[in-house]
């Protein structure tokens, strides 16, 4: 298709008008970085979901699911780190009182640099923040932004405070009465939930090492720079699977689980050039190998999901604290001729930002055409690909008049595909512009029913990615979409 463009604020504005996006309590004139999904955002994001939580748990035998509460003991985040270490390097204009997380100041200025083709300059800058940020230097860091003269985009001056930690964790209380022992702290990701019924799952389900635990869930950072959309937000979504395994083999399964998940993504229809490895230069506190899948979004490559080799840190930690004995006891060691016995397992964990997903799944999927006829006049559309198998409707049924019986014939067929897959019922307007509606909603099949219908029970296909239509009997609908939506 000729003329194909993919501009971010226009996905933004396309997501609002056509049901998937609306910024959180609008009417209120919203609140920032946080979102909620309209009728046909929330059938996608619940398709993606299930078709992530099908990979961990229908198909591999040995990982289960759990849905842990969102409020956790908070000896939960002293163990896992969150308390001492949730934090990142901030900086403030002295103008503007804009404040900045350090990397995401100095990458906006390296994107600038790119965009302007100073690709060398940029990448000498990357790097030497990634060492700087490895050491954990800020007096190197706020160097580094003044020697580059990196303004604050509100005020435009270089005028910057030290640079200083600041924790992301939203804290509130439990119970009526306010003080330090009651505050407790809304889950910044759904891991610990899975770590703290390590025992209980591998008791009750009989869990044999190796073996993952999944879970999908909302997760809440008070992020300080919430931008980009979907992309970063304040309340948002996870999905992450531990994989618990025997010391020694994890950096195997990390491998094995950094490979699977680019797979996935690649299964789900993300296109593989779109995709890249970013290994992590500096190592979280609890990992000895980490690696991002990062996605080309609208506005560059950045991370989609995290896949990190975690040791022994958070069983040991949560043994620590709660003096319990989070441990397994291996009885294959023995037939493997190893030392028999008790031992922490160590961790490889995938994690996965629904909403990041989703924002990539409309990115990929956005497309404004224009095209020249057969008879010369130009023509125009805005389709969102989405992959039929995860798109919020997978058939929209379509009478071509609102009379002669069609309604009827097309009701009737709606009966027979709901129990199959979501359908979409439209009798209004002319039936271009209801092509043009499911292909904006991103629906992949229409069927049209006419007045030849009645005479030869055939309908008209339209097929949404091609805009071909060919003539199909009508008893073959269900099966024809069945078809290509599994
Ligand atoms: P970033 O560096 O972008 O802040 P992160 O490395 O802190 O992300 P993780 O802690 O590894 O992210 O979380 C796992 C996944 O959760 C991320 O890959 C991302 O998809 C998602 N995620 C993290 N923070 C947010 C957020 N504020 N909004 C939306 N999704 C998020």
């Amino acid at each position: 298709m000729a003329n194909e463009t993919n501009n971010f604020s226009e996905i933004i504005a396309h997501c609002k008008e056509y049901g998937y996006i609306f910024p959180s309590s609008e009417i209120y004139d919203g609140l920032s970085a946080v979102y909620d999904y309209g009728q046909n955002g929330v059938q996608l994001k619940k398709n993606i979901r299930d078709y992530w939580w099908k990979s961990m748990t229908q198909l591999h035998e040995n990982i289960v699911g759990i849905d842990a509460a969102i409020f956790m003991h908070p000896l939960t985040w002293k163990a896992s780190g969150h308390i001492d270490n949730f934090s990142d390097p901030m900086i403030d204009n002295k103008d503007s009182n804009k404040r900045y997380r350090v990397d995401h100041l100095i990458e906006s200025y390296a994107d600038k640099l790119a965009h302007e083709g100073r690709k060398e300059e940029e990448y000498a800058l990357l790097k030497r923040m990634d060492e700087l940020l490895s050491k954990d230097d800020f007096t190197g860091l706020r160097n580094l932004i003044e020697d580059n003269n990196i303004t604050c985009a509100v005020s435009e001056t270089c005028n910057w405070t030290d640079i200083r930690q600041f924790n992301l964790m939203f804290d509130t209380q439990l119970g009526t009465i306010s003080g330090e022992a009651d505050k407790i702290y809304l889950r910044p990701e759904t891991a610990q939930g899975i770590f703290v019924n390590f025992l209980n799952v591998q008791k009750t389900g009989r869990m044999r090492i190796p073996f993952g635990i999944a879970q999908t869930g909302k997760a809440f950072r008070n992020e300080i720079v919430a931008r980009q959309f979907i992309f970063r937000m304040r309340e948002f979504e996870q999905m992450e699977m531990q994989f618990f395994v025997r010391p020694g083999t994890e950096l195997q399964w990390y491998e094995y689980w950094k490979e699977a998940r680019l797979k996935w993504h690649e299964s789900l229809g993300i296109p593989v050039e779109k995709l890249r490895y970013h290994n992590h230069v500096k190592l979280a506190h609890y990992a000895n190998a980490a690696v991002d899948i990062e996605y080309e979004f609208p506005f560059g490559f950045k991370e989609l999901e995290g896949i990190h080799s975690r040791t022994d840190f958070d069983l040991k930690q949560h043994g620590e604290l709660s003096k319990k004995k989070l441990q397994y006891f291996d009885n294959d060691l023995k037939e493997d001729g190893e030392p028999y016995g008790n031992y922490i397992p160590y961790v490889v964990e995938t994690s996965v930002g629904l909403d990041r997903l989703f924002l990539t799944v409309i990115s990929m999927s956005y497309a404004e055409e224009k095209w020249t006829k057969e008879d010369g006049s130009e023509d125009s559309r805005v389709v969102l690909r989405i992959p039929a198998k995860i798109a919020p409707y997978k058939l929209a049924i379509l009478p071509l008049v609102k009379k002669d019986g069609l309604p009827e014939i097309a009701k009737q067929l709606m009966n027979e595909c709901k129990e199959s897959f979501y359908t979409f019922y439209e009798e209004k307007d002319s039936i271009g512009k209801r092509y043009r509606r499911m292909d904006a909603i991103g629906t992949p099949f229409c069927v049209t029913i006419d007045h030849r219908t009645k005479d030869d029970n055939t309908v008209t296909i339209r097929y949404r990615d091609t805009m071909l239509q060919e003539r199909i009997p009508l008893s073959d609908v269900r099966k024809v979409v069945m078809e290509k939506i599994s």
